[in-house]
């Protein structure tokens, strides 16, 4: 099982559409999935067709110890990937967390008696680097960065960069930097182009080979409650994240330079 956190503290850069058509994807290609939801806005569980008011259990009991992954997790029947979903319950266990012991490693516990169920796990980390995305951190191995090319990005990525850094050097030895992913990329823009030249400069092989196009078909598929890789297939965004999707197992295929 590999673990993997999708995360940006900026909100709206495309983290849950990433998680979700990430998940979808790679259930395509035959890998068995598990998503975590840590946004307490529940998106990812909603875009995988699960109602986030009718979790009982969700991944707030699992947090706090009072249900296994097993117990939380429901399928989404036709992303064909299990969901550990979330809603606005899930605020409140940052505050519970706080006076707990282990309080960093409550997923990474939860997830070993989980190990042998999914060969992937994703979790759509929240937009802040809290307690949530701590315990998505703690749990991982590696960390995949939607990004878009715009003038910004490269400076709110130092952060982010930082408090991988952090984690590594003082909670998960196993967690590195897996990639940035460039989405909603629009080649006709002159300056994503340049953005996009410049993150390779820096980050070198960091930066996965796929881009993922802005595309509304990604955009219109939540609404339904499925992935844009199950709802257009055909799409361009969708045969973007299944080709990320085939990147991500290649990759990981490799061994360790
Ligand atoms: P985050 O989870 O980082 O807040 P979302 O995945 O929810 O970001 O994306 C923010 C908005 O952008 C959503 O409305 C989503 O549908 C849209 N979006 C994300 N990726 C794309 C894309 N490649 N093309 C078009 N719209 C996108
Ligand atoms: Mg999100």
């Amino acid at each position: 099982m590999r673990v993997f956190c999708v995360a940006n503290q900026k909100g709206g850069v495309g983290k849950t559409t990433t998680a979700v058509n990430l998940a979808a994807g790679l259930a395509q290609i035959g890998q068995r999935v598990l998503l975590i939801d840590l946004d307490p806005q529940g998106n990812a569980t909603m875009g995988s067709g699960i109602d986030k008011r009718a979790l009982d259990p969700s991944v707030y009991d699992v947090l706090l110890e009072s249900a296994t992954v097993a117990e939380a997790r429901h399928r989404s029947v036709k992303g064909g990937y299990d969901v550990l979903g979330a809603n606005r319950e899930l605020a409140g266990a940052e505050v519970e967390l706080v006076g707990l012991e282990r309080r960093n490693e409550r997923l990474r516990g939860a997830l070993k008696a989980a190990q042998a169920d999914h060969d992937f796990v994703l979790i759509d980390c929240p937009p802040s680097l809290s307690l949530l995305t701590l315990n998505g951190l703690c749990s991982a191995h590696g960390v995949i960065v939607p990004m878009q090319c715009e003038y910004f990005a490269l400076e709110g990525l130092s952060d982010l960069v930082n408090t991988i850094r952090q984690v590594h050097a003082k909670l998960n030895r196993d967690l590195k930097l897996i990639g940035l992913l460039r989405v909603m990329f629009d080649p006709r823009i002159t300056l994503q182009n340049q953005v996009s030249d410049q993150l390779k400069a820096h980050f070198g092989d960091k930066v996965f080979q796929t881009v993922i196009p802005r595309n509304v078909r990604l955009a219109e598929a939540p609404s339904y409650g499925q992935a844009g890789v199950v709802f257009d297939p055909a799409s361009k965004g969708a045969l973007a994240y299944v080709e990320f999707a085939r990147e991500m197992v290649a990759r990981l295929g490799q061994p360790a330079p």
